[in-house]
């Protein structure tokens, strides 16, 4: 199964990523979480991304291109993978079409966790709070100011792929407005639906019970 999860900051990207890939054994592919350890270990992609990312802006498309391209020839992708926060803009969404024709793969999915705006912040201090609450290091861009950035770049720069994939008959929409339970198990419908999984999968992935929300 490879799916990409679609969504702003605080949707729920993250959460709903982490039980999929709970389910269906298949990769996280999260290009935050790999740009925030490259960081960490102050790598060249991550010198060059650490200021880009505190100030909430996007790190260029040819570095984020690069590392997904080389993350999906991982032996753990070839089972299948979910992409979150990645692609963001539609030259990314053409470059990934490119890697997986190239890779010969195809895209089950594309999922869009639709939320309201006026959610958001508040999702994200919640999460801030958890954090610092779990004894985490919190994220430099979780702040009032790095939020609006990244809602503004979501808005300008990501927001028409929803359009892009709807055109490729590729788009699904849920209301991420729901409780956690309720996304996961209308995204296992949905999944059913399309035959990406089997309908005993879905009805067990909605059933299941840990509520970590570590990220959006
Ligand atoms: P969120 O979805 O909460 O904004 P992420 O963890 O997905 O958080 O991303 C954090 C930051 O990493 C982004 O604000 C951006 O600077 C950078 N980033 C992540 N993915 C991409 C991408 N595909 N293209 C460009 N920049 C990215």
């Amino acid at each position: 199964m490879r799916l990409i999860l679609l969504g702003p900051p605080g949707s729920g990207k993250g959460t709903q990523a982490q039980r999929l890939v709970k389910r269906h054994g298949i990769a996280q592919l999260s290009t935050g979480e790999m740009l925030r350890a490259a960081v960490a270990a102050q790598t060249p992609v991550g010198l060059k991304a650490k200021d880009i990312m505190a100030g909430g802006g996007l790190v260029p498309d040819e570095i984020v291109v690069g590392i997904i391209s080389e993350r999906l020839d991982q032996p753990d992708a070839a089972k299948g993978f979910i992409l979150d926060g990645f692609p963001r803009t539609v030259p990314q969404a053409e470059a990934l079409d490119q890697l997986l024709k190239k890779k010969h793969m195809k895209l089950d999915a594309v999922i869009e966790l639709r939320v309201n705006e006026s959610a958001l912040l508040q999702r994200v201090e919640s999460r801030v709070a958890e954090m610092k609450a779990r004894g985490e290091e919190v994220r430099v861009d979780d702040t009032p100011e790095g939020l609006t950035r990244r809602l503004a770049s979501y808005r300008t720069l990501t927001e028409p792929l929803i359009h892009y994939y709807s055109e490729r008959r590729k788009l699904l929409t849920v209301d991420g407005m729901m409780t956690i339970e309720h996304v996961t198990r209308e995204i296992g419908r949905i999944l059913a639906a399309i035959g990406a999984v089997e309908a005993r999968a879905a009805r067990k992935a909605g059933a299941q019970g840990s509520s970590r929300h570590r990220q959006a």
